[in-house]
């Protein structure tokens, strides 16, 4: 198993700098450094699940709070809609193996 940290995990643990714009016990939310629009941000769990791949029952509840996350972060962002995306695997186009969701818009 590939113990090594992941740039998200370094961020939550301030190993490393970011924008961050919002955090909870469960994830942190930031902007991500390279926008594809005016609004990009990665929803990303304090856990380090590496893809959607690697779910299990008990994260039910982590991924449920992140999505009714995503409307809340929307709007104090001043969005009325919003693209998501979660990219999954290498061939998914997925480059930081740390489950996050991307939100952006316009
Ligand atoms: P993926 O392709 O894995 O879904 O997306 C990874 C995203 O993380 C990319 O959009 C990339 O710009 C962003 N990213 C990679 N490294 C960093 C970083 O060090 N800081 C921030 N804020 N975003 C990053």
């Amino acid at each position: 198993m590939n113990t090594e940290k992941t740039i998200f995990s370094k961020i939550i643990e301030r190993d490393i700098p970011a924008d961050i714009v919002y955090e909870d016990d469960k994830c942190i939310v930031i902007n991500d450094i390279n926008p594809k629009a005016r609004v990009h941000l990665l929803v990303i769990p304090k856990k380090p699940i590496p893809t959607l791949f690697d779910l299990s029952p008990e994260d039910k509840d982590l991924m449920g709070h992140m999505m009714l996350l995503l409307p809340q972060l929307a709007q104090a962002q001043k969005l009325d809609g919003f693209k998501t995306q979660i990219n999954t695997g290498e061939s998914g186009g997925q480059e930081v193996f740390h489950i996050h969701i991307h939100l952006i818009g316009e």
